[in-house]
């Protein structure tokens, strides 16, 4: 089975936040004080997130990924990757974490067949690191990276682009790609957390490109896969490669094939609508997984054309109320 929206998208790839807590305070990401955290029993627990993974798995998803808030904060992820695993509905497993406290699992992972993780560096540089995310992690995060390569991991970096924060650091995380098979993706921010921004107050995706194609005039596209938001590149004699994504410019939509469920449970069929259905008072009012079933297939029917007209819909103004940390990037 295929589910298709209403323009003729195949959604067949689920993000879900685990938690809403992390371990560190990226600024672009969650304030530094002063945060409400959803009470625990806010929270999906494990028996709802595997049953709607295979309620999800039945109607024709293929792909998951397990975000937050920091994923391996949650006492029970491990237990949760392996009821996933145990589903054996997915084809792949993806995992975005900030790295700090996954070494230790690196083992299970390999157990379970999860290869695919994304970690979160926006700045090769230690001092800038800890100014970024405010806090002192840094070498648990590079241990857990070497780890990971070591190790054969599928790695994808991801690093948000600021001006005036760390665009300096393109050049280095990409010459990191040059020595390791990783692939560094450049994300420009989103204005969520209370932080606006104006439009030219973003360190863009063009922008990001030519830095890199003036240092590496080699700079090529590859070939995307079914669904991906970032435009990948090769260079000339690169171990890794790169892929820019454009999350404020929006350019991707037209192949998006995802739905988001956030740490409360909310569906988000757009990253830039505010929340569109509540599955987790849903499930809890005691209905049937065809109940649960024909209610994904009615909102993925919902999924808006883009970005933009999601953000026009919502009630609450973008960024306002919102962390990432969440809604799980
Ligand atoms: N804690 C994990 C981590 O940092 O990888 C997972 C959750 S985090 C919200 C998921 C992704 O969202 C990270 O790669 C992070 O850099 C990205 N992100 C968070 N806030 C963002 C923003 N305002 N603009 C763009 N990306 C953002
Ligand atoms: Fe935590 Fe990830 Fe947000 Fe940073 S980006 S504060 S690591 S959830």
């Amino acid at each position: 089975m295929q589910l298709k929206d209403s323009f003729d998208r195949t959604i067949d790839y689920v993000r879900i936040a685990v938690t809403d807590r992390c371990n560190l305070r990226c600024f672009y990401c969650m304030p530094m004080e002063g945060i409400t955290y959803e009470p625990k029993a806010h929270l999906l627990t494990y028996e709802e997130i595997t049953r709607l993974l295979s309620v999800l798995g039945n109607i024709g998803f293929r792909k998951v990924r397990f975000t937050g808030g920091e994923p391996f904060l949650r006492k029970d992820f491990v237990k949760l990757l392996e009821s996933t695993h145990g589903l054996n509905m997915y084809d792949s497993i993806h995992i975005t974490s900030n790295g700090t406290l996954l070494t230790k699992h690196i083992p299970k992972l390999k157990e379970l067949g999860i290869k695919n993780i994304n970690l979160s560096i926006d700045s090769l540089d230690e001092a800038r690191f800890k100014k970024i995310t405010r806090r002192n992690d840094f070498a648990k995060v590079i241990h857990a990276l070497n780890s990971l390569i070591d190790e054969g991991f599928n790695l994808k970096i991801n690093a948000v682009v600021m001006f005036g924060i760390n665009t300096q650091d393109i050049l280095p995380l990409v010459q990191f790609a040059q020595t390791h098979p990783v692939n560094i993706r450049f994300i420009e921010e989103m204005p969520f957390n209370g932080g606006y921004k104006e439009n030219d107050q973003i360190f863009k995706a063009d922008d990001i490109y030519r830095v890199i194609k003036k240092e590496y005039p080699s700079l090529s596209t590859r070939p995307g896969l079914h669904g991906e938001t970032a435009t990948n590149y090769t260079i000339n004699g690169f171990k890794g490669d790169i892929g820019i994504i454009p999350a404020f410019s929006r350019t991707f939509c037209n192949t998006c094939n995802r739905l988001r469920i956030t740490a409360k449970g909310e569906i988000k069929t757009c990253l830039y609508d505010g929340g569109i259905f509540s599955i987790r008072d849903f499930m809890r009012s005691g209905v049937s997984d065809e109940q649960l079933t024909a209610k994904f297939v009615e909102l993925i029917k919902l999924k808006p054309k883009n970005g933009f007209e999601a953000e026009k819909h919502r009630e609450n103004s973008l960024g306002r109320e919102e962390s990432m940390s969440s809604i799980g990037g």
